[in-house]
């Protein structure tokens, strides 16, 4: 459920492992709050240090190979301790489609899961609206990648939401083309954040967020700009979960986009001549349902480093916490820490398991653990799982992550730290 990086990694392994295969997705493309959210880098492939360099691979340094060689993605570029790697939202979804043919795996885009029925503790039916109409599906087994937790959410299993029910802050993150490249690229980032407060001065923007990401995107041509911030007025935050809230967010969204456009063109060396090319198709949700599994991801799990056996895959990247007032960012020096395979097992659902930014993990544990190249190694760790429980007759809460990892390395599927 789901074609976010989490469900596309977790269709190719079930996949590669000989399942039977249904990919369901809401939009007419792969890609999530990657490409339909326009979040638009690879986070969480590097260490984090003096020096960083890549660690994680696996399914996500497979993905970043091949988005390489079709010119999807160029050089890593720094952020803070660490890098990450700008990619093309279309040849994301070329690479994706690319898979999911060549792979064999059936796919229905357009398709919204609407309600999910269980038997017992097993889901026994999907109800989904296709184009065609509303259709039942019967699953031996669901990985829920949708990224709110919505089929363990949907059959009554216990979720929890941001600290205390409030959440990160959602961005409507846009592109701008129309920049004289060379000019940007010698820009320091603090100098950016000095004209942000600048221009909040003058009276005449909306720039609630002044510590903003720019980034050169991959064409040479374009910058990916991470820079809003979505509050309500009296500063709580919109809720990725309530078409109310996302209504206001999507408004609001363009509203800033618009001003931080403006800003960039009136403010910023280089940029004098810009211009909107597209926000996401969707403002980007960073944080909404998280499952209550069999083992939860702790904050202090994420600082000390913690080493498990049989993790689905591991991390350097920062505690990246988006506040309504603040951007507050935790670096690990030199470090990675694992993420269970337990995190990703509900209690509720003998044939369920989740993947991706819906894992169990404390609010600040999520604001690292929830990036793109851990959604890769999260995916693709539930899709090989699945098989060993289809294969081996195993309930979900009695899968270990020892005995996926023995059964990826059996089936030649790489572990995260393999290259
Ligand atoms: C503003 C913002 C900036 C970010 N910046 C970065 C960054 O620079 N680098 C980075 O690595 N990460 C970044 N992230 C985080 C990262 O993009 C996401 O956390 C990650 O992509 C989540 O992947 P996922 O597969 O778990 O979920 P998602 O990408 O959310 O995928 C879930 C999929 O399920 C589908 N779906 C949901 N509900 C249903 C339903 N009922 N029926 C059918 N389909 C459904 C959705 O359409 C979606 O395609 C950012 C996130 C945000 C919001």
């Amino acid at each position: 459920m789901g074609g976010g990086a989490a469900g596309l990694s977790a269709a190719v392994a079930a996949a590669r492992c000989g399942l039977d295969v249904l990919l369901i997705e809401k939009y007419g493309f792969c890609g999530g709050a990657t490409v339909a959210g326009l979040s638009g880098t690879i986070c969480g492939l590097y260490s984090s240090g003096e020096r960083p360099e890549q660690i994680v691979f696996g399914f996500a340094g497979e993905f970043h190979e091949r988005l390489k060689a079709s010119g999807g993605v160029k050089d890593p570029v720094p952020f803070g301790r660490t890098m990450l790697v700008p990619h093309d939202s279309f040849v994301w979804k070329e690479l994706a489609d690319h898979y999911l043919r060549s792979e064999k795996i059936k796919t229905l885009f357009h398709t919204t899961l609407i309600a999910t029925y269980a038997g017992g503790d097993r889901v026994e039916t999907l109800v989904v609206r296709t184009l065609d109409g509303l259709q039942a599906i019967q699953p031996q087994l669901v990985i829920d990648a949708s990224g709110d937790a919505e089929v363990v959410h949907g059959i009554g299993g216990e979720t929890t939401l941001g600290k205390n029910g409030v959440v990160q802050t959602p961005t409507m993150i846009f592109r701008v083309g129309g920049v004289a490249m060379d000019v940007f690229l010698k820009l320091d980032p603090n100098q950016i954040e000095a004209l942000v407060h600048e221009a909040n001065r003058s009276g005449k923007y909306h720039l609630p967020r002044t510590h903003v990401y720019l980034f050169p995107m991959p064409n040479g041509r374009e910058v990916l700009c991470n820079m809003t911030r979505i509050t309500f007025p009296d500063g709580s935050v919109p809720l990725g979960v309530s078409s109310e809230d996302m209504t206001y967010a999507e408004m609001e969204g363009r509203l800033q986009a618009r001003s931080y456009a403006t800003f960039l063109r009136d403010r910023v060396p280089g940029f004098a001549h810009s211009y909107i090319v597209e926000t996401g198709a969707q403002v980007g949700i960073r944080q909404t349902r998280s499952l209550v599994a069999k083992s939860r991801l702790m904050n202090e799990d994420v600082l000390a480093g913690k080493k498990v056996k049989g993790a689905a895959t591991f991390s350097a990247w920062p505690i990246e916490a988006h506040g309504a007032g603040e951007l507050k960012i935790v670096y690990l020096e030199d470090d990675t820490y694992d993420i269970p395979f337990e995190t990703l097992i509900p209690l509720r659902g003998t044939n369920v398991l989740a993947a991706g930014r819906c894992l169990s993990a404390e609010h600040e544990a999520l604001a690292s653990a929830r990036v793109t190249g851990q959604c890769f190694g999260m995916g693709y760790a539930a899709g090989a799982a699945a098989a060993l429980m289809l294969r081996e007759n195993i309930v979900a809460q009695n899968v270990r992550g020892e005995d996926v990892q023995h059964w990826m390395k059996t089936r030649g599927l790489k572990l995260a730290g393999e290259a």
